[in-house]
């Protein structure tokens, strides 16, 4: 069964580490003609009003993109940063406030191009709902059903390149193990393809079994970015990071994320701390 909604938690810290890395990815890719295929595994609603009732009951968002809102003149001398935050303004219904945060469906698409596509998969009927009133181009397809089988089955790709973003909920313990089998097929297919996998940083450190798996399958090249709010307290269960993988990264995103994430992290707290390194080297 699906109970987890992406709106409960629309713009919080790992929001903003997940959305600014693949920013940076897709400005990367995009300083070449040739035309890219996305895909988001997992899409969720899109583009997530802050007023609305699921979001600001637990006001997550305001420990994460709203910190960034306020400091948005000062962080705007990252080049990275300015450039993300000016895409997050486009978004806003009123010029000035902070209304709307854009979910990867969104940051996806801002910028696809006429020779790009982009496939997006939701299985939650009520979340595909919500993706399917989303205005956006010709060339993004919506697909009501499961991610990682869709992605394997739409591979290889009918463009020279490929982006793939893979972003689950993690509701079931399973799923680190799922997610793991399916990017090491999807690799397969697509050798050279970036591929970005999001994952929460849990006391009970189940990450671990994802991060281990793509490494014993013998995939090379897997950047990692943690960003960690702080240790965890004694029996403490709730998320205390976020971390993403980037597989086949391009050359240069990690000096430009760490710039950022420098800038980023003492707004996010005292104890807050973003590393980056390779999981798996070349
Ligand atoms: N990627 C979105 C973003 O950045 O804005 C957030 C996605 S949210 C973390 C995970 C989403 O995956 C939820 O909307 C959930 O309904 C959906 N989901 C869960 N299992 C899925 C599956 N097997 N295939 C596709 N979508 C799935």
């Amino acid at each position: 069964m699906l109970s987890y909604q992406h709106a409960y938690h629309a713009g919080n810290f790992a929001d903003v580490h997940k959305h600014l890395t693949l920013f940076a990815v897709i400005d990367h890719l995009l300083r070449k003609k040739s035309p890219v295929t996305y895909m988001d595994t997992h899409a969720g609603r899109g583009l997530y009003p802050l007023a609305a009732e699921e979001t600001a009951r637990l006001g997550e968002y305001l420990e994460g993109i709203a910190r960034l809102w306020q400091a948005r003149t000062r962080l705007g001398d990252d080049p990275l940063l300015g450039d993300w935050l000016a895409a997050v303004a486009r978004v806003q219904a009123r010029n000035g406030r902070l209304d709307h945060y854009p979910g990867s469906p969104w940051w996806l698409s801002d910028r696809l191009r006429p020779q790009d596509r982009l496939m997006l998969f939701e299985l939650h009927p009520g979340e595909h709902g919500h993706l399917a009133r989303q205005t956006l181009p010709d060339n993004v397809q919506r697909i009501h059903g499961d991610g990682l089988q869709g992605l394997v089955k739409r591979l290889p790709a009918t463009t020279p390149r490929l982006c793939v973003l893979v972003d689950p909920s993690y509701e079931r313990k399973a799923e680190y193990g799922e997610v793991a089998e399916a990017v090491l097929e999807a690799m397969r297919r697509a050798r050279h393809g970036v591929m970005l996998v999001w994952y929460p940083l849990l006391p009970a450190g189940r990450h671990r079994e994802l991060l281990e798996g793509l490494r014993e399958g013998g995939l090379r090249k897997i950047w990692r970015s943690e960003l960690k709010l702080r240790e965890a307290k004694e029996g403490e269960r709730g998320m205390v990071g976020s971390g993403m993988l980037v597989i086949n990264p391009p050359w240069g995103l990690d000096t430009r994320l760490d710039a950022a994430m420098r800038q980023v992290t003492p707004l996010l707290g005292a104890t807050c701390r973003h590393t980056g390194d390779w999981w798996v080297g070349e």
